[in-house]
């Protein structure tokens, strides 16, 4: 008999292990609009299950609670079933000795005060609120609505142009969402359940490639209404396009020489290649919208005087001006904020980096995009420096990954302090403190200065990503409210108080994505309209596939190539590259179409207009 043996898994361990992977797919892909209640039950029983038994808060308080919550589930609770959950709950975190009672208890606690409304409605109505309102997940999780299920399968039959016609109905800009969208739709992709989630992304990517130009749809009778757009960016030129489609006059006043926002003068070519995005900002143009560049409203023109000219403004200018980290040094020559860096590479100029050491500050999209387009400039070395882990970038990984391939180098857990400078004022290096990670605050860990001496690092550029401000002021001066330095606009995008004004994109929200401002763009279109006194209707007229009944097989998710590493890094090219026929195919036929089936159909009927 030995005294010690190795352990290896026995069958029943195996099998385990993969329900537990088939579990964390299936809440990863778990729908928006679920019944909390229910949910929550299901999540206190499992971590019953996986109580030791030991003590008893955890053992006996969770059995109660989840009894409990079957009352409420069955209509056999009243308020005061609710105030016992919360103070059993409340028991069992203050006295469990592990994790896994406390952890469990602070769910229910936190599920009991955020969404108490379904609690109530069970307990009053004997029902859910949520009631029948789950949606498709990828249509109901891109900001635009845009019917993804309808258009992969019209990929999946070789339809592009079609395609493109179903995207535009929600969305005016296919082809930069199929290079650059960060692609929400994906998060809770029902095919996670099975395997992983459909590349909805790069199937849009196939349908703009293949689909050659695709005309915009004709306009709707002029109404001899006008409205001006300030802000040409993808939200100025989405309210501009469908407002245009309901056949108001549209205008669009944009201070920059070139349409486009961020789209050109923040993401590079390399990602979003300048020749498909003026292609796609001349289709939106050909609506007959009216463009007047190098024109600075609020500054070259008052709102009040628009305000006369025009039925309606809707402002869309985004979040352009850099922020400050508020060290010593930061005045000195060398140190240049991202906007400014990229902007002048939107206007073709391109500064010469070569030989030069670059110090990038900051974790996020941008940090990436100054970084990448730095070794492309000739950049003898690029640090990005951050001050929590590399895993805490908001960055998608992606994009963190590809800057580490091209040759750049993360330094993380280091706080820039100050900046050195030379005789002439010239940036010589950047001194950081040491970090280590500590306490979660506001969902994040964040760091803490280590016990370790500043380190000082040399370098002749220092590029500055640390997010954008609005200039608000102008828009301010004229009445329009601001909060937190945004502008104040309700959901519908209206001005409170000021009838015939709209905002939207990233100057209400902060900046955030490309489809948030096309989204944004849309909701302001429909409201224009409606507040000019119409009602038109925005339509694709495409027939969507029938299902097909061949999808359950796991099957590896097609992914987007990328080039050489090595040979990309060397010029501004584009670096992805897209799927063939035959991988589109494979692909689209993953998708398990919930608009058919799971859940019956798009509730309500597919939204064939708005
Ligand atoms: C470097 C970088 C990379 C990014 N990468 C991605 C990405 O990969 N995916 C993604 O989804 N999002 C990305 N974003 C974010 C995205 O670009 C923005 O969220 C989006 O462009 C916001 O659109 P918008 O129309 O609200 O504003 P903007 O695109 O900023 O457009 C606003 C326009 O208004 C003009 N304007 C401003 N003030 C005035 C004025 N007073 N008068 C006239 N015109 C004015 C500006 O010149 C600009 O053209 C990135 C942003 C940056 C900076
Ligand atoms: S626009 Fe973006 S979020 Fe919407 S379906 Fe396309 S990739 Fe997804
Ligand atoms: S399986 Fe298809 S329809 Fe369902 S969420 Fe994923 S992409 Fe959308």
């Amino acid at each position: 008999m030995s005294r010690l043996s190795i352990h290896t898994k026995n069958k029943a361990q195996i099998t385990m292990e993969s329900l537990y992977s088939d579990l964390e797919r299936r809440i990863v892909a778990s729908p928006p609009g679920l019944c909390s209640v229910d949910l929550l039950c299901s999540f206190v029983k499992m971590c019953l299950a996986q109580s030791c038994g030991k003590c008893v808060p955890c053992r006996v308080g969770l059995n109660q609670i989840v009894k409990l919550l079957e009352d409420v589930l069955n209509g056999k609770a009243d308020m005061e079933t609710l105030d016992i959950i919360k103070l059993t709950a409340d028991s069992i975190y203050q006295s469990a000795d592990c994790a896994i009672g406390f952890e469990a208890a602070g769910m229910v606690l936190r599920c009991l005060e955020g969404c108490k409304e379904d609690f109530v409605s069970h307990v009053r109505t004997h029902h859910c609120t949520c009631n029948s309102s789950q949606p498709v997940p990828c249509a109901d999780l891109c900001p635009a609505g845009v019917d993804v299920p309808g258009y992969i399968a019209l990929v999946a039959e070789k339809r592009y142009a079609d395609a493109v016609r179903l995207i535009r109905k929600d969305n005016p800009l296919p082809v930069t969402c199929a290079l650059i969208c960060e692609h929400p739709c994906e998060n809770r992709c029902k095919r996670t359940m099975i395997d992983a989630p459909v590349n909805i992304r790069g199937l849009k990517r196939v349908a703009v490639d293949m689909a050659g130009d695709v005309p915009i749809p004709e306009c709707a009778p002029q109404t001899g209404k006008r409205v001006a757009v300030i802000g040409g960016g993808p939200g100025g030129l989405s309210a501009a396009y469908y407002l245009s489609l309901m056949g108001h006059k549209v205008v669009i006043y944009e201070q920059r020489k070139q349409l486009g926002g961020m789209l050109r003068y923040g993401i590079p070519n390399y990602r979003l290649p300048r020749k498909r995005l003026d292609a796609e900002i001349n289709a939106i143009l050909s609506a007959g919208i009216e463009v007047k560049t190098q024109v600075s409203v609020g500054e070259d023109i008052s709102i009040m005087d628009l305000k006369k000219e025009y039925d309606a403004l809707y402002i869309s200018i985004g979040a352009h001006t850099d922020k400050k980290i508020g060290m010593e040094g930061e005045d000195a020559e060398g140190v240049i904020s991202a906007v400014e860096m990229l902007r002048s590479i939107g206007d073709g100029v391109m500064p010469d980096y070569s030989g030069k050491k670059v110090i990038v500050i900051g974790g996020g999209n941008v940090a990436m995009d100054v970084a990448r387009s730095s070794v492309r400039l000739g950049a003898e070395k690029v640090s990005i420096v951050y001050r929590r882990r590399k895993a805490d970038m908001t960055a998608l990984r992606e994009e963190v990954d590809g800057a580490e391939a091209e040759g750049c180098e993360v330094v993380e857990l280091k706080a820039p302090v100050r900046i050195e400078t030379d005789e002439n004022n010239h940036v010589k290096a950047l001194v950081v403190q040491p970090q280590m990670i500590s306490s979660v605050s506001h969902g994040r860990p964040a760091p803490k200065n280590a016990n370790q001496p500043e380190e000082k690092m040399e370098c002749d550029l220092i590029l500055v990503a640390i997010g954008q401000g609005i200039v608000s002021k102008p828009f301010e001066e004229f009445g329009i409210g601001v909060k937190k330095g945004a502008i104040d606009a309700l959901n519908s995008s209206e001005i409170m108080n000021l009838p015939g004004i709209f905002a939207g994109g990233d100057c209400v929200t902060g900046p955030a994505t490309v489809i948030r401002a096309i989204a944004a763009g849309k909701v302001a279109a429909a409201n224009i309209d409606e507040y000019l006194g119409f009602h038109h209707e925005i339509v694709s007229g495409v027939e969507i596939p029938e299902p097909a009944y061949n999808a359950k097989t796991p099957c590896g998710r097609v992914e987007l190539a990328f080039r050489d590493s090595g040979d990309r890094k060397k010029d501004f090219e584009p670096i992805e590259l897209s799927m063939t026929c035959e991988e589109a195919c494979q692909e689209a036929g993953r998708c398990l179409r919930c608009d058919h089936f799971g859940y019956g159909s798009f509730r309500g009927g597919r939204k064939e207009k708005w």
